[in-house]
């Protein structure tokens, strides 16, 4: 119950990460829980289990991040019912196809950079008034390739290393009111996200096993693991801010084989 009495807004919140955040935070922490997605089914079916477990509560909004009134609204809405925000966890996000630089098209970059990159920064701007008066605290969800770069991922790689320069110098700004705001970057999380690479893979049984041997602890984290990481950074690691927190399993340390050339 360290989270208790306290409002969390989870963007992406009906799977993965953010599923498991959403579980956590309700679970661990008592707090009362807004999350999003675009699959109200899927949202839906979240908000119930999660309220059977209890303590905590979880209330699902239906809201599409790459449209700004739906952030607005999301925020706007969990305010006035709730009367406080406490915590954002920017965290709904896509990773296209893996392939090089000459099959994006322009327009490709500019909607990632919508739905990855200018929905965290609108929802920061549009709970910042509300995380202001309590002390609160924003957690953007970046990922281990922002600082060490991804085969195939261009667009991608280009908007979390956006996510966690943005979030060092939000986290300048704000600490005049006292916001702390930091970054949680994954290597490889067990999530829909992770299985559906996993079936489009030519090998897909090959891809999974090389899924969980890039890491030293030999498997992918758990979308469970990530929402304590950010219990933990909520509610009590409250002298921190500014902070890219890695949840990698080891992957991005030793070296490995890293090309074919013999
Ligand atoms: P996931 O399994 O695909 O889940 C994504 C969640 O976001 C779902 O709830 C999805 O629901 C929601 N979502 C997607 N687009 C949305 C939109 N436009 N508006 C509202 N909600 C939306 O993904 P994940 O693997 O948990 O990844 C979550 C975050 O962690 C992403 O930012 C990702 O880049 C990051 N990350 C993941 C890993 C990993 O290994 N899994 C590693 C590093 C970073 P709907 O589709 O119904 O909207």
């Amino acid at each position: 119950m360290r989270y208790k009495d306290k409002v969390t807004i989870v963007t992406g919140g009906s799977k993965g990460i953010g599923a498991g955040c959403v579980r956590v935070f309700v679970e661990e922490g008592g707090a009362t829980v807004v999350f999003c997605s675009r699959n109200e089914q899927e949202g839906k079916a979240l908000e119930a289990d999660a309220n059977r477990k209890g303590p905590g509560r979880a209330v699902f909004m239906r809201a599409d991040v790459s449209r700004v009134d739906d952030i607005r609204r999301l925020v706007d809405e969990t305010a006035a019912r709730f009367g406080r925000i406490d915590c954002l966890i920017n965290n709904a996000g896509w990773h296209p196809p893996h392939q090089p630089i000459d099959a994006f098209s322009i327009e490709d970059f500019r909607s990632l950079l919508d739905l990855n990159l200018v929905s965290y920064f609108a929802a920061c701007k549009f709970a910042l008034p509300h995380l202001r008066k309590v002390k609160g605290n924003i957690i953007n969800m970046s990922s281990l390739v922002a600082s060490m770069g991804q085969a195939g991922a261009t667009t991608y790689v280009a908007t979390k290393g956006a996510i966690t320069a943005f979030t060092r110098a939000l986290a300048v700004d704000e600490a005049a009111y006292e916001v702390r705001v930091n970054a949680v970057s994954p290597g490889n999380i067990y999530t829909p996200l992770w299985q559906e690479a996993i079936d489009a893979a030519p090998d897909p049984g090959q891809c999974r096993a090389d899924g969980e041997a890039a890491q030293l602890l030999g498997r992918m984290g758990t979308i469970e693991e990530a929402g304590r990481l950010c219990l933990f950074l909520a509610a009590d690691a409250t002298f921190t801010t500014g902070v890219d927190h890695i949840l990698s399993g080891g992957a991005e340390l030793a070296y490995g084989r890293k090309t074919r050339r013999s």
